[in-house]
């Protein structure tokens, strides 16, 4: 059986991490195109990919930045979910308007049978908080989660548009019911494993609770 491969590109100021995933090299997805998108696009090529679809953990401008050029290089759609499209179609909810460029996304709807068609076994996690819409994708071995969680500890910014710290909590509870080994691939910095984490996350959702009353 074939499985899942991931190749991390690190772009941006914020220096986000754009995920590209494959099991067939003819059906790759490219997570989280959020600038620099020719330096993505050298990658696609040399690694002899061809994208099926660009896929957005959430809508923030630093995970969006490059998606409308790297659909258009490969002639792919974006998927998001249902609850991100606001966001992303604008400018001040997502960011990218205070920051250069206003990016408005036309996503298609990101669901189970999409990544069916796409011929990814891929389980999607609803896990809102950070952003309404944002979304983790698991694997046997992985979890690309976006803004919720980060190694060392961290945890997703509940301070912008659409954010709600109870549904952080709620969505990192969910993760750390995730099996020990599964590594952790956030959508800035280092991986991490569940097991390594948890212990320092579960104090930290404590906090954040403590925090909320
Ligand atoms: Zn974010």
């Amino acid at each position: 059986m074939l499985r899942n491969q991931v190749h991390r590109i690190i772009v941006g100021e914020l220096e986000t991490n754009c995920y590209l995933l494959w099991d067939r090299r003819d059906s790759a997805l490219i997570i989280d195109p959020g600038a620099e998108g020719e330096k993505i696009e050298d990658e696609i090529i040399s690694l002899a990919l061809e994208p099926a679809a660009v896929i957005l953990t959430h809508g923030h401008y630093d995970h969006i930045g490059a998606a409308n050029f790297i659909a258009e290089a490969f002639s792919i759609p974006i998927f998001a979910d249902e609850d991100e499209m606001e966001m992303l179609k604008n400018p001040e909810k997502n960011f990218s308007a205070f920051v250069g460029e206003p990016v408005v996304i036309n996503a298609n709807l990101l669901n189970r049978d999409v990544l069916k068609k796409l011929n990814i076994h891929l389980r999607l996690m609803k896990l809102p908080g950070h952003t309404r819409g944002s979304i983790g994708l698991l694997d046997e071995k992985f979890l690309i989660c976006g803004d919720v969680v980060f190694a060392g500890g961290g945890i997703g910014r509940t301070d912008l548009p659409d954010a709600n710290p109870y549904d952080l909590a709620d969505s990192i509870e969910k993760i750390l019911q995730l099996p020990d080994d599964i590594v952790i691939m956030p959508g800035h910095g280092g991986r991490s494993y569940i097991k390594k984490e948890r212990e320092i996350w579960q104090q930290g959702v404590k906090m954040l609770r403590e925090d909320l009353f």
